[in-house]
């Protein structure tokens, strides 16, 4: 897997660089915006996924995005965000980027995106994800709790993949529900309680064990250790 990053602050840079190189990519590092869009546009099949700041001097991450998008790459991008910017993030996925990270975020949290936006596209590898007493079948897209077949809606399930690729997390309401529904669904009705409600009622939490824990204020956590296994 071949990464580019795009960043200004050389520190953040090289040490995502060196921390990605641990995880098995190969990874350049440009800190310009001009060379950056022409590395993209010339080595476009050159890269699996391209890690994008926002704040660079000359065009910045946005810019660049809907640049290259216009001409047509399809690279995945994740762009890297100041936290005050973020009322901005419906645009820069507008724009055509994939993902986004709020700085300061932590390099498991990267990594964890970068991941779900490889898996993404592709999805011909059939995993198999699994947390407690749940069995998720990618595939198949069947889950399963106590080896017994749960039937989930299209939405219920990629609220419950969320939590099963992340388990023991505590997942944002925003963070869930930019997750699972469209970039554009702006209105933020109780439609993810709604749905939380459901997953629940059909995953039949025990009391004495539930799924899932509601996190006052922050959102959701699905209880329990995970594993994901590849066929
Ligand atoms: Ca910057």
């Amino acid at each position: 897997m071949h990464l580019l990053i795009v960043e200004d602050e050389e520190k953040l840079a090289k040490a995502l660089k060196k921390g990605l190189e641990l995880k098995g990519f190969a990874v350049d590092w440009l800190p310009d915006s001009e060379k950056a869009l022409n590395r993209i546009l010339l080595y476009r099949s050159e890269y699996d996924l391209i890690i994008l700041d926002l704040m660079l001097p000359g065009m910045d991450g946005a810019t660049i995005t809907e640049r290259v998008r216009k001409e047509g790459v399809t690279t995945p991008i994740i762009i890297l965000t100041a936290r005050n910017e973020t009322e901005h993030k419906v645009d820069l996925l507008n724009k055509g980027a994939d993902d986004y990270v709020v700085k300061p975020f932590s390099f498991d949290e990267l990594l964890s995106r970068i991941n779900a936006v490889l898996r993404r596209p592709a999805q011909q590898k059939p995993v198999v994800l699994r947390v407690g007493p749940l069995e998720m079948d990618m595939a198949t897209r069947v889950v399963r709790k106590n080896g017994e077949e749960v039937p989930l809606t299209l939405k219920e399930f990629a609220l419950l993949e969320c939590f099963m690729r992340q388990p023991g997390e505590v997942l944002s309401r925003e963070k869930l529900f930019d997750h699972v529904w469209d970039f554009n669904s702006l209105s933020w009705s109780n439609v993810l309680d709604v749905h939380m409600k459901n997953l629940r009622k059909k995953l039949g939490s025990d009391k004495d064990e539930p799924l899932f824990e509601t996190v006052r204020g922050v959102g959701y956590r699905l209880v329990g250790e995970g594993s994901i296994q590849s066929e």
